[in-house]
Formats: structure tokens, C-alpha cells, sequence
């Protein structure tokens, strides 16, 4: 093999005129000069699900959109996440004016503290949910300079970063409170991320609120759109969270004894409504799970609902079981989370029984069904009663499914199409969509 690789380098050193050495090729070598185009790059987040990060660059200056994380699977064993590969931002951070975040998920925020120094901390731009998502995190993280955040309403008019390019936020709907797109706003027209979204609706008629929330687009000239491709793969619209919180909310009204309601942290405002509900009915909250935990003290912070009723776990035996609502981790079948600890008896504190009733809100995440199968083995062994969104509508995602992906292209007349956040076949499947709605497939990018 050594041999090959030497002749190799001999023949090639026939044809050089001089014996200096080759020099390394510099950056400049292959990337394009910019002129005075407008240069996006996506550097995670597309052909994939999470490690959200996108580079908007014009002349001398670069604005980033969301850094975050991706989580690992089975193909890359003892691997906690994978961070996006910012070594073109690194080589021009002295032009990076802004990070702008979408919202609080940490496929969107996780990767700050990782990267921000790298990439020379510039000021972070972010709603107030994400702002303390963001600085809780960072708390794990004492070695680092302080961050530069500024918190933003999504009601404020753009916002100058440079000379040519200013940043707007417009509210929409997710699963996080301060969920927002982004517009960056060019001299050639806005670029418009929607970040993570879904459109809340009764039986496919989109809610008032979303009629509201677009009609800013009514005559904003959109050069670029790009938007969360996740639901694209599921027809029509999702059931409405409004109508999820009401079949739970019966469920609660007539459960015999304990409710025990596991979902994912970061669907904040579902928990925010499972809160409401239990003061409802007059039953006392216990919270399981750190990243539940730490949603929670957020949402304690923010006064965005009662939290007078959560208790700590260690006083579960002082109330009767009809007087208790829980709100645990664990529903994809998590090894170590709460939920698979009560199902097999290793819970410090909680023994399941007879009378209680678990639901699980939430779908499983492909790759997880496995895992799944053997958390609802080990919690049908109780005789407890288990609600799954298989059984009733319990559950409904923050990302939108094709008829609300289509819902919200026909609120915004844009020239060029991006589709992100999502394999490549959601990609090509977004592209279609698209192209069915008018857009020319030449001005759509995959
Ligand atoms: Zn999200
Ligand atoms: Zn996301």
C-alpha cells in the first residue's frame, strides 16, 4: 500500500516544474467569492433531524440561525450528541454579527455552550423562554464567559444588525412557549426560517390565531423560504392540542385513583396545561424527570401558570391517590427515566398499582418502538389502566403534518423554496409539495 502511495507521489512530481513544496489549499481556493450575492449554508438540519444551524452571509457580514445538537442512536454507541461542523464559521468569526434562535428545543439551543466561544460569542437574539433555557444550560458551564443575550418580543418591528440586514421574529405554534420564525430581512428580500412548526386547528380548519399570525406576509416580498419538513410524511392535519387537553382532562375527571402522565419535557405547554388541570380537579402534582424538572422551574419563573399544588415526591404517601397527578419523563421506554423505574419496581418512591392511571402522551419516536414494547409489558404487569394515543387522542406533535405544511406555504408568496429539518426523503417530499403549489422545481433547493 506504501509503495503505491510513493510511486504515486513520484509521477506527480514529474510533471512540477519547481521541487517547493505543494501548498495547502486555502479556503478561498474553493469556496466562490460572494459579490454581492447573498450566501446561505445550511450546516445541520437538512438530510437529518436536528443539529439545526444555518449561516446567512452578505458582504462582510455572517448571521447564524439556531446551533444546536443531534441526538445519537444505536449507530453511534457511546456518543452523547453531535454537534454541527462550524469550521466555516470559525474561520470568519470576526464577521458573525448575530446567533438568532428559533426556540428552546435543544436541537436548536443545545449546542451553545460548545460552540459560542468558537465562534468569537456574539450577541444570541431569542425570546424570553429560550433566553432562560439557554442561561440554565449554561449554568453547567461556569468556565465560560458570561453570554450576550438579547431577549426579544415577537412583536417587535426588525431589528438593525448591520447596515443591510435586519432580524424580525413572528410568533407561531409549536410546543414551546415562544415559539417564533425568522426573518432576516435583505436588501434583495426576506429570508423567512420557519423554524419548528404546526398550525393549530379544529378538524383542518386552522384556529383564528394562525389566520392572525400570518397575515404579516400579506405584502412582504420573500426571496427565500425555508421550513420544517418533520410531518411532511403524514397526510392531512394532526388532531388539535385543544381537543388532546380535552380528552385528558376527562380521563383525569373520572380516573379512581393516581394520574400519572408521561410526555416529553419539551412539550412545556402541555405541561403547562396538565398543571391547570390538576388544580381543576383539586389534585396535588408531583414533577419526575430532570429535564421535566427544569422545564418546570421555567415555567415557575415565568408565572405562566399556578404551581402552588406541586409537591415533592417524598410526600406522595400524605395525599390520597385521587388527589394525585403526575407528570414524569420516560414515555419512548428510557432506560433510566421515571416511568420505566415505576414499571419495574426500582422507583425510590413509587410503587404502581391497580388503581392508577398512566398515560402515555406522546408517539414513539422511530427507533424507539422497541423500547416502548418493553416499558408497556413492564407497566401492564400493575393491572394499572394504560392510555396510549393508540387508544384515544392523547397525543399530538409539535410538528405539523402535510395539510398544515401546506396550509402555511399558501400564506407566504416566496420565489425560492428550502426545505429543512428532515431526511432526505421529507426534503423531496417537501419539494413536491411545493412545486404542486407553483413554485418553479428550478427555485427549489434540496
Ligand atoms: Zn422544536
Ligand atoms: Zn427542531
Amino acid at each position: 500500500m506504501s509503495n503505491t502511495y510513493t510511486s504515486g507521489l513520484r509521477h506527480k512530481n514529474t510533471h512540477r516544474r519547481t521541487n517547493a513544496p505543494i501548498a495547502a489549499k486555502k479556503p478561498h481556493d474553493i469556496i466562490p467569492a460572494l459579490g454581492d450575492s447573498i450566501r446561505i449554508i445550511p450546516l445541520g438540519g437538512v438530510e437529518e433531524i436536528g443539529k439545526n444551524m444555518t449561516v446567512i452571509e452578505f458582504k462582510n457580514d455572517i448571521i447564524v440561525v439556531d446551533a444546536g445538537i443531534q441526538f445519537t442512536d444505536d449507530d453511534t454507541p457511546g456518543v452523547d450528541y453531535i454537534l454541527p461542523n462550524i469550521k466555516y464559521l470559525e474561520d470568519r468569526k470576526d464577521r458573525i454579527r448575530a446567533l438568532v434562535i428559533t426556540h428552546g428545543h435543544l436541537d436548536h439551543i443545545g449546542g451553545i455552550p460548545y460552540l459560542i466561544t468558537r465562534l468569537g460569542n456574539p450577541p444570541i437574539y431569542t425570546r424570553e423562554f429560550g433566553a432562560l433555557l439557554i442561561q440554565k444550560r449554561q449554568v453547567e458551564f461556569p468556565h465560560l464567559p458570561p453570554l450576550n443575550i438579547r431577549i426579544v418580543e415577537a412583536s417587535d418591528k426588525s431589528i438593525p444588525i448591520t447596515p443591510d440586514l435586519k432580524v424580525r421574529f413572528f410568533g407561531l405554534t409549536h410546543s414551546i412557549p415562544d415559539s417564533t420564525g425568522v426573518i432576516i430581512e435583505t436588501p434583495y428580500g426576506d429570508i423567512v426560517n420557519t423554524g419548528d412548526v404546526r398550525v393549530e386547528n379544529e378538524n383542518g380548519v386552522p384556529a383564528e390565531k394562525e389566520v392572525e399570525q400570518y397575515k404579516m406576509f400579506k405584502d412582504r416580498k420573500v426571496l427565500l423560504f425555508t421550513m420544517d419538513s418533520t410531518g411532511i410524511d403524514k397526510s392531512g392535519f394532526s388532531p388539535s392540542e385543544t381537543s388532546i387537553l380535552k380528552n385528558i382532562d376527562s380521563i383525569v375527571a373520572t380516573a379512581p385513583g393516581r394520574v400519572i402522565l408521561a410526555t416529553f419535557a419539551s412539550q412545556v405547554e402541555r405541561i403547562v396545561e396538565f398543571l391547570k388541570t390538576a388544580k381543576r380537579y383539586g389534585r396535588k402534582v408531583l414533577i419526575e424527570g430532570r429535564s421535566m424538572k427544569t422545564n418546570v422551574e421555567i415555567i415557575k419563573h415565568l408565572n405562566l401558570v399556578e404551581t402552588d399544588h406541586i409537591v415533592p415526591i417524598e410526600d406522595i404517601e400524605k395525599y390520597p391517590p385521587n388527589k394525585i397527578l403526575m407528570v414524569a419523563t420516560g414515555a419512548q421506554g428510557e432506560e433510566f427515566a421515571a416511568l420505566m423505574r415505576m414499571s419495574n419496581k426500582t422507583h425510590k418512591f413509587i410503587r404502581l398499582q391497580r388503581s392508577d392511571t398512566i398515560i402515555l402522551s406522546s408517539s414513539v419516536i422511530p427507533g424507539n418502538d422497541k423500547a416502548v414494547e418493553k416499558l408497556k409489558d413492564n407497566l401492564f404487569r400493575h393491572d394499572a389502566k394504560i392510555i396510549t394515543y393508540l387508544d384515544s387522542d392523547v397525543h399530538t406533535s409539535g410538528h405539523g403534518k402535510r395539510g398544515e405544511l401546506e396550509w402555511v406555504h399558501k400564506q407566504i408568496l416566496y420565489k425560492y423554496f428550502m426545505p429543512v429539518h428532515g431526511s432526505h426523503f421529507r426534503l423531496k417530499m417537501h419539494a413536491e409539495l411545493a412545486a404542486n403549489l407553483g413554485c418553479p422545481r428550478e427555485n427549489i433547493i434540496v
